[in-house]
């Protein structure tokens, strides 16, 4: 998945499902680190912003604009099985609950 992600030229996140693994993960690979959720739960959400979205599973220039949360605190398993929460803010943000709706076979 890693290799997918960083190789892929349309996105830097992909979750399980996209590629017919039936688990609850995705990853996010911003070029200079990987992160692996596993098990995602939003513990809470906060503000609240229109903006633009495109999907590794559709064409580039499918873009929808959607509303999603810019602020959240996430509870997840990281590689080793350890409980973590964090907060992610802005872009982050967006991109947990994009891949969130993918884990729940959402495709905006
Ligand atoms: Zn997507």
């Amino acid at each position: 998945m890693i290799v997918i992600c960083n190789g892929s030229r349309k996105g830097s996140w992909l979750s399980a499902n996209q590629i017919w693994i039936t688990k609850r993960f995705f990853i996010i690979c911003s070029g200079s680190y990987e992160m692996l959720i596993i098990n995602p739960v939003i513990l809470e959400a906060k503000w609240r912003k229109n903006g633009p979205e495109w999907c590794l599973s559709k064409e580039l220039h499918d873009v929808q604009m959607i509303t999603r949360n810019t602020e959240l605190r996430l509870k997840f398993e990281d590689w080793n099985w350890n409980e973590k929460i964090h907060y992610f803010r802005g872009i982050d943000a967006v991109i947990i609950q994009h891949e969130m709706d993918h884990l729940n076979w959402i495709v905006v």
